[in-house]
């Protein structure tokens, strides 16, 4: 049964308008780099270091902190797939960021759960720009 709020495809009316739901589903293209049960890894479109990945779930989740108490496991499971990005990277031992932006001051512009791996060369400070 189709209720207020989802579609034919059983999802609610943000999943369906969500670019990383999309990109998940394979309806927008993405160039993967990882993938398993929970998790999916693709290129950055924008890539802010010369490795930019971005980790998300295969669920819709509106961010970390949501998905921390929704499904614990699912925020571990985004982790390990940011290690292991890494390490299929080649840069677990020279080092990497692993980022979850929340918010407009953290200039957050997707709301489905995100990580982002940054390395690949030294990698600017935190914080204010410039
Ligand atoms: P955030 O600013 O934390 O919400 O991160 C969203 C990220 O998604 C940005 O770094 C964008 O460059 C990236 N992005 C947006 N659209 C695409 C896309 N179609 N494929 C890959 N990355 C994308
Ligand atoms: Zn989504």
């Amino acid at each position: 049964m189709i209720s207020w709020g989802t579609n034919l495809h059983g999802m609610s009316s943000s999943e369906a308008d969500c670019l990383f739901c999309k990109i998940v589903a394979g309806d927008v293209p993405s160039t993967p780099v990882y993938e398993n049960g929970t998790t999916y890894a693709f290129r950055d479109i924008h890539p802010q270091a010369r490795v930019h990945v971005l980790v998300v779930s295969r669920q819709h989740h509106e961010d970390a902190g949501v998905m921390a108490v929704e499904d614990p496991a699912l925020l571990a499971d985004m982790v390990i797939a940011g290690v292991e990005v890494a390490r299929q990277e080649g840069i677990e031992e020279s080092g990497y960021r692993l980022v979850f932006n929340t918010g407009s001051d953290a200039g957050r512009t997707v709301f489905h759960a995100h990580l982002h791996v940054l390395g690949g060369e030294q990698l600017g400070m935190f914080g204010r720009p410039g």
